[in-house]
């Protein structure tokens, strides 16, 4: 029997890269909460109420943290802890998991979260590199980790009582006679009530349907999909926007309004219509590939003016149908072609151009202001014509902001994450596969060999850092345009050593 779970929440400042503000809680965690109250487990509780900063260094307030895990736990004898992270948080895993084992030898930890995937990786010398479940289990930073999603965490608690070896749920890896035992990946749980992060500033944050079938080489989005029956979606957002006077909801879904799924959306808005949940500012990702049809744009933007969808974010990734092959940015399992890059270029412009008209001349309250957010990924495979390229598109865009809506591009270095087909293919390219305290959204971990490219990666992480300053977009792109003409010029050395990430989300 175990007496107590706690979750314990790695995620500190949301992902501003990706404007996902900060919020207290991690919606992976609280999913884990809801399905262990479906099944009538009810000794669980989330670890830390807010997030405790962490840094290269260690956590800082340690000994607050340290205090306040022993209240939490209390005087029970039987514990699990379930620690989740993504790559990019990893280094705040080691220390959390240490200070856990410390304090609690006989507890049981358990990780998850989007780092955790299974992988073969060997190089063309033959050297095989381990992956983060061989990592956690064989150093002893866990003593199980589930890969996707929760449910088989959910069987380990509750139908298990905590017994390693009896849990056979996919996606359930343990160690045991010097072996790792497991396979697959873990389903989405039974939920009575659709999870969702607490509020935080009136915003919920939640996630009602997920997959994407595009499958992109870079996406890390690798759980496998699910779905949330739709009344136990409305009857949450009914309930939970009227009782706690929510006025944002950020949908984290990764492709949501895509044809298969496109209705799922439009029955349950359409269904809220009328009440509360409707006048919700709401937020969402949007596949770029969706505003190139004339007719299917049209109706898309009529949907998403209708239900408040003011904020959009659109992946844009690439602009060259050279760098979408080799990084294998996709459309339905395909790699996009040109003449599909520069019609999502099109489209995306007539999308800005009508939002923005809309939003200028029918909405006329001052608080109802848009904006549309457009990603670009950096690659070891750029030229410099594509960085110029992309630099000018962003400018573009951008300019197209107005009074009622504005255009920010953003973007990132490409990050080989654990399980994705990117690794795998470019593997004798990457620096210290296994060290995943420097692989991250801020890091560049591609090797020099790659060419010049690299070296502009260096320089456009930098603009990245400087970011962290308050700068607008207007000087992002400034500062990105000398950072192309830096790494291009031949005239930045290759550092010997490559340089370490010096910042931290
Ligand atoms: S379109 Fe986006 S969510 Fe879909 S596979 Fe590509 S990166 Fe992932």
């Amino acid at each position: 029997m175990v007496d107590k779970v706690v979750l314990v929440n790695t995620l500190e400042q949301g992902l501003d890269y990706l404007h996902i503000g900060a919020a207290d809680q991690n919606l992976g965690l609280v999913t884990i909460v809801e399905a262990l109250h479906t099944q009538g487990y009810r000794d669980v509780e989330l670890f830390p109420d807010k997030p405790y900063e962490v840094t290269p260094n260690g956590i800082v307030e340690e000994n607050s943290f340290r205090e306040s895990l022993v209240r939490s736990v209390g005087d029970a004898k039987n514990v699990v802890f379930g620690v989740s992270t993504t790559t990019d948080e990893y280094y705040k895993f080691l220390f959390v998991t240490k200070v856990v084992r410390e304090l609690f030898p006989n507890a049981t930890i358990v990780a998850g979260g989007p780092h955790f995937a299974r992988e073969v990786l060997i190089d063309s010398k033959g050297n095989r590199y381990k992956d983060p479940i061989e990592i956690a289990l064989q150093e002893q930073l866990a003593d199980a980790v589930v890969v996707g999603h929760a449910q088989p965490f959910v069987d380990f608690v509750v139908k298990h009582d905590g017994k390693l070896s009896e849990v056979k749920s996919p996606g359930f890896y343990y160690m045991s006679e010097g072996k790792i035992r497991g396979r697959g990946k873990g389903k989405y749980p039974k939920v009575s009530q659709l999870p969702y992060v607490k509020p935080y500033n009136r915003l919920i944050r939640t996630l009602i349907h997920d997959g994407c079938a595009n499958g992109c080489d870079y996406c890390s989005i690798n759980k496998g999909s699910f779905n949330i029956a739709p009344e136990i979606v409305i009857s949450t957002l009914e309930r939970v926007i009227k009782e706690q006077e929510i006025r944002f909801l950020d949908l984290s879904d990764s492709n949501p309004f895509k044809p298969e799924t496109f209705k799922f959306y439009q029955e349950i808005f359409g269904y809220l219509d009328g009440n509360d949940a409707t006048r919700t500012i709401k937020s969402s990702l949007i596949d770029p590939s969706l505003v190139v049809d004339p007719k299917q744009s049209e109706e898309l933007m009529m949907f998403l003016l209708r239900h408040l969808f003011l904020t959009c974010f659109f992946g844009r990734e690439c602009i060259t149908g050279e760098v979408a092959s080799k990084i294998g940015a996709k459309l339905r399992g395909k790699p996009k072609s040109q003449e599909q890059l520069d019609k999502e270029r099109e489209g995306l412009r007539d999308f800005i151009s009508f939002i923005s008209q809309f939003l200028e001349g029918i909405i006329k309250y001052e608080t109802l202001r848009g904006s549309v957010c457009i990603s670009y990924i950096f690659t070891p495979f750029e030229t410099e014509q594509s960085v110029v390229d992309t630099i000018k598109e962003m400018e573009m865009f951008h300019k197209m902001s107005s009074t009622q809506l504005t255009v920010d591009p953003i973007f990132t270095v490409l990050s080989p994450y654990p399980g994705t087909r990117i690794r795998a293919k470019y593997i004798d390219h990457i620096v210290d596969p296994e060290d995943f305290v420097k692989l991250g959204v801020r890091s560049n971990v591609w090797s020099y060999d790659l060419g010049a490219s690299v070296v502009f990666l260096d320089e456009a992480l930098d603009v990245l850092e400087k970011l962290r300053e308050d700068y607008s977009t207007s000087q992002m792109i400034k500062e990105l345009k000398l950072a192309a003409m830096r790494g291009f010029s031949g005239k930045v050395k290759k550092p010997k050593h490559r340089r370490e990430r010096n910042f931290y989300l």
